[in-house]
């Protein structure tokens, strides 16, 4: 404890010195700020410090290198697009936006690359639906031509274990 007192130590505002003692510790009630009560070991005076959590503005970094703020409700949308008519829950949708974003504050700080939400979001698609991963995908990637998309549905054909339509894939491609 008196490790912890040492490191969490504030210089005296009265005095200046760096010898306070914490004698009490709060939290507000709405759990967004803790104050601590401090009293000065060298000058004997109180003072009171806060600390409130800083909210990281995350950044997605696009293709063409623009930033443009981290939108949650943007990648639920693309989401919810792909999944679409598909046997899909709403918990499905929302556990699977929580591994994505687990993924991102894994791996990134403050700015996250566009292709990794995108791929990731693929990755826990694939498991869950195929047409909605083959959905996703397709607008994802922005297929350039018909050869890339063949060529994705190929990969996917290997995989025997998963049960899609290609007529429906094709249909619903329609914009
Ligand atoms: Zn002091």
């Amino acid at each position: 404890m008196a490790m912890l007192q040492r490191f969490f130590s504030m210089k005296c505002p009265h005095c200046h010195q760096d010898n306070d003692k914490v004698t009490d510790t709060r939290t507000s009630s709405d759990g967004g700020e803790i104050r601590r009560r401090r009293t000065c070991g060298n000058c004997g005076r109180r003072f009171t410090t806060f600390e409130r959590a800083e909210a990281v503005q995350r950044r997605v970094v696009k293709r063409d290198g623009t930033r443009v703020p981290y939108k949650r409700e943007k990648m639920q949308q693309g989401l919810e697009r792909a999944c679409w008519k598909r046997k899909i829950s709403d918990e499905q949708i929302a556990e699977l936006m929580k591994q994505v974003e687990r993924d991102i504050e894994s791996t990134f700080e403050k700015e996250v690359d566009s292709r990794f939400i995108g791929e990731r979001m693929m990755h826990y698609l694939a498991d869950l639906d195929q047409v909605a991963y083959v959905r996703f995908a397709s607008v994802y990637r922005h297929f350039e031509n018909a050869d890339d998309f063949i060529k994705e549905l190929t990969e996917m054909h290997k995989n025997p274990d998963k049960e899609w339509s290609l007529g429906e894939l094709l249909r619903d491609r329609s914009k």
